[in-house]
């Protein structure tokens, strides 16, 4: 829902000023826009699909396995973020892959996996994100959940192709066998894994009811890796490097076990599913050197905005003066504004941030050199 408040972060002209405001398009050379179509829509259980959108081939980067792309399409305000579900050396030329989970009364989930979709335009940003394989040559632990399968297929196919000589691990939780998928895809690629080391796939089901044929692991997928690989020592945490995806839950669990056993914050590694219910950064003016990095890889247009002033009071920020170059005084002024009702919680800009300035963390009372309390 639009914060009131907030209304004036996307006129076209500044609240307070009258000034016209100018309208900073994502003007990156990070963050390039394909246009594509959807070519496939195909079901891999009951509320997972994988989509397939073939682009134009213009201006195509390829991603690296583990990143993820911005879908927007027409009639949906806002994009959102889905990782990329294949290996880029896998997917056939121009196209790209992504494992769709409907969410119930999800606008965008809901919108993309109808039956009608093939065919119809998209445009995906990217690719982003910081989440891929690493160079070392420790054992790989993977821990999925739900289409969380998407960057950790992608990886493992990436990491089979490649022939790594390196163990892996991969623990996917789900709630029932009716959630697992890619069981085929997962024993080929245990077939491919380079022949001196090993991969191991673990399904393990937190709600498969009792009295059924299912005679695999049960629990939550970090406890089960912590009770039977962990604390029995069958992976050595000195020498693995984590890889998590999907729920948050999920990962800060998995993060909280492996920190408490010693493995240091730089071995794990995530890509987290954030959505309309996580909340946006905030950023720390103080830290901000305006270096434009978070600028340099937003996705929507308007989630970050430089202002010449703002006004807070206890509840958050009540007015804002955009800096509007020529009109405002001085070019930068050092004050860096997320608007929480653009922001699509990709948690971009956190990443590359290299001063530590934006975090999900921060107070919501924005630290500048120039705010004032009213
Ligand atoms: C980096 C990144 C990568 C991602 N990759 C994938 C991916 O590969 N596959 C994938 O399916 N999703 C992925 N997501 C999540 C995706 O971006 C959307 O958030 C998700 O599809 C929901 O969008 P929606 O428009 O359907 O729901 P919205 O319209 O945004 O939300 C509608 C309602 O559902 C609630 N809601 C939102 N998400 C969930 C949820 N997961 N469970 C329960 N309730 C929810 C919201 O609070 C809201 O009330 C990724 C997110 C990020 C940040
Ligand atoms: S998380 Fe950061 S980059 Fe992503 S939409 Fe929000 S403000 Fe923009
Ligand atoms: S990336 Fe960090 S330091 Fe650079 S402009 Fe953004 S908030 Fe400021």
């Amino acid at each position: 829902m639009t914060n009131p408040l907030l209304k004036h972060f996307n006129d076209p002209f500044d609240n307070e000023s009258g000034l016209p405001v100018p309208n900073r398009e994502i003007n990156t050379s990070r963050v390039k826009r394909h246009t594509g179509v959807i070519t496939s829509l195909e079901k891999l259980t009951h509320d997972t699909f994988e989509l397939t959108v073939t682009y134009d081939g213009i201006g195509f980067v390829e991603a690296q396995a583990g990143q993820y792309g911005i879908l927007e399409v027409e009639g949906i305000d806002k994009p959102r973020a889905y990782s990329f579900a294949k290996a880029p050396c896998l997917e056939n030329p121009n196209e790209v892959t992504f494992f769709i989970r409907l969410v119930p009364g999800g606008e965008m989930s809901n919108w993309l996996v109808q039956p009608n979709r093939v065919g119809q335009k998209v445009i995906v940003g990217g690719p982003m994100g910081k989440f891929r394989l690493d160079k070392s040559d420790k054992t790989i632990v993977c821990i999925a959940g739900g289409s969380g399968m998407s960057a950790i297929n992608a990886i493992v196919e990436q990491a089979a192709s490649r022939k790594l000589e390196r163990d892996c691990f991969f623990f996917y939780g789900a709630r029932a066998q009716e959630d697992l998928y890619l069981l085929a895809e997962m024993e080929a690629i245990a077939a491919q894994w380079h022949p001196d080391y090993k991969f191991t796939f673990v399904p393990v089901l937190s709600e498969e009811p009792d009295h059924t044929d299912w005679h695999g692991a049960r629990g939550l997928v970090t406890q089960y890796f912590k009770e039977n690989f962990l604390d029995t020592n069958k992976i050595d945490i000195t020498n693995m490097k984590a890889f998590f995806c999907g729920p948050p839950a999920m990962i800060d669990h998995g993060a909280l076990i492996l920190k408490a056993a010693g493995l240091d914050e730089d071995d794990i590694g995530y890509d987290k599913f954030e959505d309309a219910r996580s909340p946006a950064p905030v950023i720390n003016n103080s830290k901000c050197t305006v270096c434009d990095e978070c600028l340099l890889v937003k996705p929507v247009a308007n989630c970050i905005v430089e202002s010449s002033m703002f006004s807070y009071r206890e509840t958050g920020i009540t007015s804002l003066q955009r800096v509007s170059p020529g009109q405002t005084s001085g070019a930068y002024y050092n004050t860096l504004v997320i608007n929480s009702d653009e922001c699509i919680r990709c948690y971009a800009c956190i990443d590359a941030c290299p001063h530590d300035a934006i975090s999900p963390t921060n107070d919501l009372i924005q630290k500048t050199l120039r705010v004032s309390a009213v």
